[in-house]
């Protein structure tokens, strides 16, 4: 159940595999500019923070209604070419995390669920609408001293596509010792991976700014 107490961003993971890996990832490209047929498609290099707070299940709702409507006049065939690639990438990271978390969070001493920063983002968001599933009933927490609501006695009771990425990509210090213990092609499959959706996220973003005034986000409701 990974979730970050003390998160180690992409690029701690990349530096621990050293440069040359990273430039080998990022020459060539690693995915075509142009796959999604407009230019390099992303034209940001963060997610953004907004909604990155608790929230009422009210706000959520009103929320996730306002960015539907924004995001169903969005270009259907790149859409779909996003969530395609992401899951088919979700998936393989999916078996490879449900391997480290059998092996390391049984007996984990501080569960990184525990802590309190993990919240859905705005891409978080439009991957959940752009994903077409049922969304899961509210932010992490409506108030900051609860703790994740989709924490359960035996880990995360979310399937990995429907949580927060952060929550995705996640390795603690132990499961970044079991990765460095795989043979070279594999880290550099997960590397390229974990880069590989960062860019389609931030795909997504550009899609949705592309045809949205990301300011109107900001008037929208804030919860408690
Ligand atoms: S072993 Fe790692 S991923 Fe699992 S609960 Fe503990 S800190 Fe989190
Ligand atoms: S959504 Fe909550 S329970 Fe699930 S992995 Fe993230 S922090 Fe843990």
């Amino acid at each position: 159940m990974p979730a970050p107490r003390k998160l180690s961003g992409l690029r701690d993971v990349f530096h621990s595999f050293g440069h040359s890996v990273v430039e080998s990832l990022l020459y060539p490209p690693l995915l075509p500019r142009d796959i999604f047929g407009y230019g390099a498609g992303s034209e940001i290099s963060e997610e953004p923070a907004l909604y990155r707070r608790p929230m009422s299940d009210q706000e959520w709702r009103q929320v996730l209604l306002m960015l539907r409507e924004r995001v169903s006049v969005l270009d259907k065939e790149k859409l779909g070419a996003l969530v395609h690639h992401s899951e088919e990438r979700l998936r393989w990271l999916d078996a490879a995390m449900a391997r480290y978390c059998e092996a390391t969070c049984p007996s984990c001493e501080d569960p990184c669920c525990h802590g309190r920063q993990v919240f859905y983002n705005r891409t978080d968001l439009l991957w959940l609408l752009a994903l077409g599933r049922e969304w899961p009933p509210g932010q992490t927490r409506q108030l900051s001293r609860e703790p994740c609501r989709y924490l359960l006695r035996d880990g995360c009771g979310l399937s990995r596509a429907l949580r927060p990425y952060v929550c995705v990509w996640f390795l603690c210090d132990a499961q970044m010792g079991l990765l460095r213990e795989e043979p070279a092609i594999f880290q550099r499959h997960f590397v390229r991976i974990l880069e590989e959706m960062r860019m389609l996220r931030l795909r997504l973003e550009s899609l949705y700014r592309h045809h949205s005034r990301a300011e109107d986000d900001l008037a929208a409701p804030h919860g408690p």
